[in-house]
């Protein structure tokens, strides 16, 4: 059973917040010199071949202050970080600019069921798990 969400509406606060977080963004990228170091070693941008999933691409995107769903796609595995010749925090940067999504309301559909669901029935699928709690972990 999936329950059902409600869309968050953002308050001026998170509005606030979420531009203080683009900001913080802008800065990690700032000094990206689009080298694509990142790029060909990042495991997402292998399997979908799109340049706006890559490590690169999120450079790009990011450093304009252009938020993008494609920051879900990533594993945060820090490949990309390895590569970088500056050294850049890649991985801080995608985790900023989902928060700043999540504030803004366009977080993923997925993620908001899960968390409904968790708090309603204490199960990311939406069961109750009553006396039986390890049926959480699936795998
Ligand atoms: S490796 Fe670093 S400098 Fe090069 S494109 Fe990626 S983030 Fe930018
Ligand atoms: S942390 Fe994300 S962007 Fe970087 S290599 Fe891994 S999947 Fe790609």
């Amino acid at each position: 059973m999936v329950t059902k969400t409600t869309k968050p509406i953002p308050s001026k606060t998170d509005k606030i917040e979420a531009g203080n977080l683009m900001e913080e963004v802008a800065e990690i990228f700032e000094n990206c010199i689009q080298c694509g170091m990142c790029k060909s070693i990042c495991p997402v941008f292998k399997i979908l071949k799109e340049e706006r999933v890559s490590a690169r691409g999120h450079a790009i995107l990011l450093s304009k202050k252009i938020l993008d769903k494609a920051l879900f796609e990533c594993t945060l595995c820090k490949a990309c970080e390895q590569k970088c010749p500056l050294d850049l925090k890649i991985c801080d940067a995608v985790r900023k600019g989902r928060e700043a999504l999540v504030l803004k309301g366009k977080g993923l559909k997925s993620n908001e069921e899960m968390i409904t669901n968790i708090r309603k029935t204490g199960n990311p699928f939406g069961k109750n798990i009553g006396d039986n709690p390890e049926k959480l972990y699936c795998c």
